[in-house]
């Protein structure tokens, strides 16, 4: 391949994609154009190690395995694309031409409608600067409120709980990551939040907002008031896809692209990471988004790999995904798609123990699994899964509601 690659967004899948790109022997010029002012660096920690204060801001970096020799272009952002002219647009007013693209923009935190957004008091998470200012308003905060029981309020609701603070999730849903764990584990971590002394207020949701000296007031459905010197809202994300609007590129949740990575509509052009949404044809046809640190890595390799090889000659990308979460010393994990299972199964454990692993069936494969404090059956249960084998003898347990 000869050309320029210009790489849009400043994450692991867009750093994973440039060392792909050198390792497989690319000696071309690469731009990354990311709009933080920071080179790459890992997110998980801001939920988790870094908040606890166990891990250093100076650890976050990524190590890379060659010399990269990538122009950076940080704190620049991508307004628009000209896909006939094969050009990017930055803020700035210039016009950095490519002959291959890779799209690697990420998410971003999705807004919730009435939340106070210019009050300072009431943020969101996502990137190193997001976590700042969270973190300054945590020192002088005593009670703080989490709004979003997913994977990162159930996170920010432990770490604050391990700095002795007091927090308050309040969640639409009845239970914790009903959707991403199904019903009963949700349930069994909504217990184990519930242990600890996070202060609960599940089905329900925040009618009112009210700001004023002494902290920001929120108003819930069920008729109770809960007040906070900090409110972090983390009810989902949206796509990074607002400087795709004109070219004519399907942005519905996320950047479409066929089976090897290419995106559809688009000449020499990739997407990779949490912005891409394409089939996994190892889990059939429907083309969908993966928001897992794992992916991010694998499918920047993956996208690389395709925009080398060219759109006639690359292969599928068919990862399994993988994803692990810490709470309260719960390692939670999942493999595969549990999401897609029909049933689950207990096939290892106990609930009670809180160590176990459950295996999502449809029809007769094992399409995913979920585990809490179960590292060891996971990876076995990642290559079962990879095998696509028939169940095996041992898939025979209590059943359970899988998620959705
Ligand atoms: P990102 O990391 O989002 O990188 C995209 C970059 O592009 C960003 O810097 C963004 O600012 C930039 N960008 C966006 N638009 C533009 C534009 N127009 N122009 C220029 N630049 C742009 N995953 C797990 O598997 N396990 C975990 O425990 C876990 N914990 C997490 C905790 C937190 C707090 C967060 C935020 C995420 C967590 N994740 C976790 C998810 C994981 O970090 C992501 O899946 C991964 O970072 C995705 O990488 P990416 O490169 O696709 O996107």
């Amino acid at each position: 391949m000869s050309g320029d690659v210009v790489i849009v967004g400043g994450g692991l899948a867009a750093l994973r994609a440039a060392e792909w790109l050198r390792l497989r022997g690319f000696a071309g010029f690469i731009t990354m154009i990311g709009d933080e002012a920071t080179a790459p660096y890992n997110r998980p920690p801001l939920s988790k190690r870094l908040l606890t204060g166990k891990m250093r801001e100076s650890e976050l970096g990524f190590q890379t395995f060659t010399r990269l020799a990538v122009n950076m272009r940080l704190g620049q952002r991508a307004v628009g694309l000209d896909a006939t002219r094969q050009r990017v647009h930055l803020a700035s007013g210039e016009d950095i031409p490519y002959s291959h693209l890779v799209i690697a923009t990420g998410v971003k935190p999705r807004q919730l409608p009435g939340a106070p957004a210019c009050d300072e008091r009431v943020v969101m998470l996502r990137t190193l600067d997001d976590f700042h200012a969270f973190n300054r308003l945590l020192r002088g905060a005593r009670r703080v409120a989490v709004v979003g029981g997913g994977f990162i309020g159930c996170e920010v609701a432990a770490s604050l709980r391990q700095r002795s603070m007091s927090v308050t999730l309040i969640d639409v849903a009845p239970v914790l990551l009903q959707r991403a764990l199904g019903r009963q584990l949700g349930e069994l971590l909504t217990e184990v939040h519930r242990e600890v002394g996070v202060d609960l207020r599940l089905g329900t949701s925040v009618e009112r907002w009210s700001t004023g000296v002494s902290g920001v007031s929120l108003e819930l459905a069920d008729g109770s008031t809960v007040r906070a010197d900090a409110v972090l809202v983390a009810v989902g994300t949206v796509p990074a896809v607002d400087w795709l609007a004109e070219c004519g590129v399907d942005t519905t949740d996320g950047v479409l692209c066929d089976e090897t990575c290419h995106v559809v509509g688009l000449d020499n052009a990739v997407a990779a990471g949490d912005v891409a949404r394409w089939p996994n044809t190892r889990f059939g046809s429907e083309a969908r988004r993966v928001e897992h640190w794992i992916n991010a890595v694998e499918h920047g390799q993956a996208a690389a790999d395709s925009l080398l090889d060219g759109r006639t000659s690359a292969r599928p990308y068919t990862p399994i995904p993988r994803f692990w979460s810490e709470q309260h010393g719960v390692r939670v994990q999942s493999v595969g798609m549990p999401g897609i299972a029909d049933r689950l199964v207990l096939v290892e454990g106990q609930l009670e123990s809180r160590t176990f692993v459950a295996a999502g069936l449809r029809g007769d494969r094992i399409v995913g699994a979920l585990g809490f404090n179960s590292p060891r059956s996971m990876l076995r249960l990642a290559d079962i899964i990879d095998a696509s084998n028939p169940i095996p003898a041992t898939v025979a347990g209590t059943r359970m509601t899988a998620p959705r």
